[in-house]
């Protein structure tokens, strides 16, 4: 069988729908892509009813002939398990391959199947099967995207219900064992038999916050099993193919850590608003490539108008460019457009791709051949280096869905209070990965774990062993309360974290958005609001104190030595000039390498054994300057030091000998 492999290469690519467009004009199409420097094409994402017409009826001839000029041209191609859009055949003849809603509703969307239906899984591994050993010795195929931005459903249909139970007691063994994990005394729910176990249903007059967090992670379970029935699929006729699968960025009820285990890399869609905070971006980069602590790629970049949106800001000259160059510094080895040209119909007319309807190129597509010129001075290079990140960001799912099936109060926001950590990070000029709490944390010099409410024995041990070798671990409110089924500990605050922080929560409020309290840190003064904790210490010291109200003088920020480590222990929240001198002076401590840089300048490094990329992206629509050290500016092939000018827009990129 002859093997084709991924290159050694940054991987820019498309899009592409052969389906959608005459036979004739494929050729045209190839070879505007050449032109642009496109290396790979993301083909049959949606196809599935070319494939399959009919029951049973395959037809890989369409796809086979538009492959077989791809690879004349060299143009390699990552085909998709066309999963996401069902055939109209199917959903008529089984119904039931689409999800269920609380009420019994059957919806219609793209890709709300139902991952524990018989039906489902019997056709989707037909297809997959069939598509699989066609295309294992395909010259130009490297690699499967798996299925389409992936959701879990929330399906309450009878056979999720059965799997629900089946889930439950796999995981609690016993019935007392749920009734106890679940709290199930509370209101009289205690459960005499699996059979009575539902899915968090609307005819159920008292839903347990344990229950709606266990109904989430079985639906997050049942999507990767999805997922993971197609990977094995595919390796067992192809174990030279790469998987991946594209995530839906901002998407927070799937698990990407355990949806990433069995694929070579993750992929995730990038869609960033012209006017949105870049940060989030950012934050989303650092969070897949943390997933699985290796190079991930961006299997849709935005390159054109919105199709879902309230307005449509024009996506100014310079943009795309900037967007994927900030895809790369940022940890990716291959971006894939969405899409190469512009789409007719339905839901998705607007002008979204490098080409516009008409097939010409336009702004977009002469920005890429620029940046595909651009990188093939540097590129080899580069593919093998990896992102500095000295900082572990905890990013954790459970919590995101216990906060979400109890969040207590509207004030507070996770995510929004993991950013504020996040863009104070990036002030810094430090880049963080962004984990699950049971990640090996040794390699990080700093790991900040904010509002980790649920704490498991596992993650305690982590944690614990961590500082205990000499790690530095900012934990703050909220962290430690509740066991791992979202009820209270019986230990107090912050439970099993209180030793290693050498300090407790004696009491706490949380104030309404218009209301503050103050705390003094280091002589200057601070306004804090939405939850606020009155610390004891115990073998603690006190950092910061409150200075209103009956606890003013009661201590808001304590640091406590553990082991040879340390462990800080921040019991406020909503001041972002705080975030930022309180991490400044944390990684002074640490001997960080801080950089200063500009408002709305991105700093990240690539490095290797010898050699570090530098990349300074001015996100900015004005010039900014930057101190640089003396390198060599890749793109321009010049060698630059001290103050350089970046353009608005621009990316400045430096390679010199990496420092120690
Ligand atoms: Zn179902």
């Amino acid at each position: 069988m002859e093997v084709t492999k991924m290159k050694k290469e940054i991987y820019i690519g498309a899009g592409y729908y052969p389906d959608h467009w005459p036979r004739e004009r494929w050729p045209k199409d190839i070879e505007l892509m050449k032109e642009a420097g496109i290396k790979i094409l993301r083909l049959a994402e949606l196809s599935w009813s070319f494939l399959e017409p009919r029951e049973g009826e395959f037809d890989f001839s369409w796809l086979d002939d538009f492959i077989e000029l791809a690879h004349a041209a060299d143009i390699q191609i990552l085909l998709c398990t066309p999963i996401e859009a069902s055939p109209v055949w199917l959903r008529h003849k089984h119904p039931e391959v689409v999800r269920h809603d609380k009420v019994d509703r059957i919806h219609g969307e793209r890709g709300m199947h139902c991952h524990n239906s018989r039906a489902f899984i019997f056709y989707v591994n037909r297809i997959v099967t069939k598509m699989a050993e066609h295309y294992a010795s395909n010259p130009a195929v490297i690699g499967w995207q798996i299925d389409n931005e992936l959701r879990n459903v929330d399906c309450y249909c009878s056979d999720c219900r059965e799997a629900f139970q089946k889930w439950l007691e796999d995981r609690y063994g016993t019935l007392e064992g749920l009734n106890q994990a679940w709290g199930t005394c509370f209101w009289s729910q205690v459960y005499n038999s699996w059979e009575e176990v539902t899915p968090p249903s609307a005819d159920q007059l008292t839903i347990s916050v344990s229950q709606i967090l266990d109904f989430t992670r079985f639906g997050s379970d049942s999507t990767v099993n999805h997922l993971n029935r197609q990977v094995d699929i595919i390796k067992s006729f192809a174990p030279h193919h790469e998987v991946t699968h594209n995530m839906l960025g901002w998407y927070p009820n799937l698990n990407a850590y355990d949806l990433s285990k069995k694929l070579d890399f993750i992929g995730w869609d990038s869609y960033p608003n012209v006017d949105g905070d870049n940060h989030i971006e950012c934050f989303l980069h650092d969070h897949y490539r943390g997933a699985k602590h290796k190079a991930h790629w961006v299997l849709e970049q935005k390159n054109g108008y919105f199709n879902y949106s309230d307005y449509n800001l024009a996506i100014e000259p310079g943009l795309v460019r900037l967007w994927t160059y900030q895809d790369i510094a940022r940890g990716a080895n291959g971006v894939l457009f969405y899409r190469w040209r512009s789409n007719k119909y339905s839901g998705e007319q607007n002008p979204n791709g490098l080409l516009r309807h008409d097939g010409t190129p336009r702004r977009p597509y002469y920005e890429v051949k620029q940046l595909t010129e651009e990188l093939s001075r540097f590129e080899k290079e580069l593919v093998d280096t990896t992102v500095e990140a000295p900082v572990a960001l905890i990013y954790s799912y459970d919590q995101m869905w216990a906060f979400e099936a109890h969040k207590q109060y509207k004030s507070f926001d996770h995510r929004e209070h993991l950013l504020t950590y996040y863009r104070a990070l990036t002030k810094l000029g430090l880049t963080a990965d962004l984990v699950d709490p049971t990640t090996d944390l040794s390699k990080y010099k700093l790991v900040i774990a904010p509002s980790m409410t649920m704490v498991s024995n596992e993650i305690y041990e982590n944690f614990n062993r961590y500082v205990e070798n000499g790690g530095c671990l900012i934990i703050g409110a909220r962290s430690g309360m509740k066991t791992w089924s979202n009820t209270t500990h019986e230990l107090p605050w912050p439970g099993l974290l209180a030793e290693m922080a050498g300090t407790v929560v004696d009491e706490f409020e949380v104030l309404p958005d218009e209301y503050a309290n103050a705390i003094t840190y280091k002589g200057k003064e601070y306004p804090v609001k939405v939850w606020l904790d009155m610390l004891d210490n115990q073998t603690a010291e006190t950092l910061a104190v409150y200075t209103q109200k009956f606890y003013a003088g009661r201590t808001a920020i304590s640091k406590n030595s553990h082991g040879a480590g340390l462990v800080y222990y921040v019991g406020v929240m909503g001041n972002s000039e705080l975030a930022l001198d309180f991490l400044a002076d944390v990684a002074e401590e640490l001997k960080l390498t801080v950089t200063n840089v500009p408002k709305e300048v991105y700093l990240t490094r690539r490095v290797n054994e010898q050699d570090c990329f530098t990349f300074y992206m001015n996100v900015n629509r004005e010039p900014v300057n930057v101190a640089v050290e003396e390198g060599l500016d890749v793109i321009t092939e010049k060698v630059v030091s001290g103050e350089i000018v970046i353009n608005g827009l621009d990316v400045l990129i430096v390679k010199s000998r990496r420092r120690n």
